[in-house]
């Protein structure tokens, strides 16, 4: 389990990585996009991560609906409300725990990312960060099944995310700019299946 000051170490430690790559993501974004993704996601987890840092939470659903509504507030752009749902769509199911379990994270993921798609609408294959987070949730549901240790489900869903992050590459895209561009797109990764990747790959070497 995690307790509530490990979870704010771990989405503080995740949120640094976010602001470290703020130029990778831009890039990315970029080649098929406006070139802002990296901006709006270092704004957002910088502000975030700020917010958690200035007020103490009890309860790990009080800390991850403040840290994911920071992200809604700051980060603006397609992927902005997107990012901080991951966080509070499931937060409320964890209003009164003190420490969470690698099946409350799997849970947490899983509600984040019903949201992600009810909102937005996108499927795997439509290149967007839904293409990393359904592995990665299909791997912390997994886990969770297995009993696996902490370490243990972030490193196997950090792996996924990493792998549903590179398969963007072969795909056209189905939304934003990049739908515009066709065939063009492909050979190019998502950006924000990219930052997925990233914060996933961030939450499991915080926990190695
Ligand atoms: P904007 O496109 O407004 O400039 P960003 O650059 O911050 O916003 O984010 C772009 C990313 O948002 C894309 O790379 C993609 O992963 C994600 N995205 C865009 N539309 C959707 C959608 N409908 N569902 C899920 N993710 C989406
Ligand atoms: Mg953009
Ligand atoms: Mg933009």
């Amino acid at each position: 389990t995690l307790t509530t000051d490990q979870l704010a170490a771990m989405l503080t430690y995740a949120s640094g990585v976010i602001v470290d790559n703020e130029d990778l993501l831009c890039s990315l974004d970029r080649n098929i996009g406006d070139g802002d993704h990296g901006l709006g996601m270092a704004r957002g987890y910088r502000t975030a991560a700020a917010e958690i840092a200035t007020t103490h939470h009890d309860t790990v659903g009080s800390l991850l609906n403040a840290f994911g509504e920071a992200l809604v507030d700051s980060m603006g752009g397609a992927s902005g409300v997107l990012n901080g749902q991951l966080f509070v769509a499931g937060a409320s199911r964890l209003a009164g725990v003190k420490e969470l379990t690698v099946d409350g994270w799997a849970q947490l993921v899983a509600a984040g990312l019903a949201d992600i798609q009810k909102r937005g609408g996108a499927a795997v294959g439509d290149k967007t960060m839904v293409d990393a987070l359904v592995p990665a949730s299909q791997a912390l549901a997994d886990a969770a099944a297995q009993h696996d240790s902490f370490p243990q489900a972030l490193h196997s869903a950090a792996g996924a995310a990493r792998a549903g992050a590179a398969s963007t590459s072969d795909f056209r895209a189905k939304y934003g700019k990049a739908h515009a561009l066709g065939d063009r797109a492909i050979g190019h990764v998502d950006a924000g299946a990219t930052s997925m990747s990233l914060l996933f790959g961030a939450f499991a070497d915080w926990a190695a």
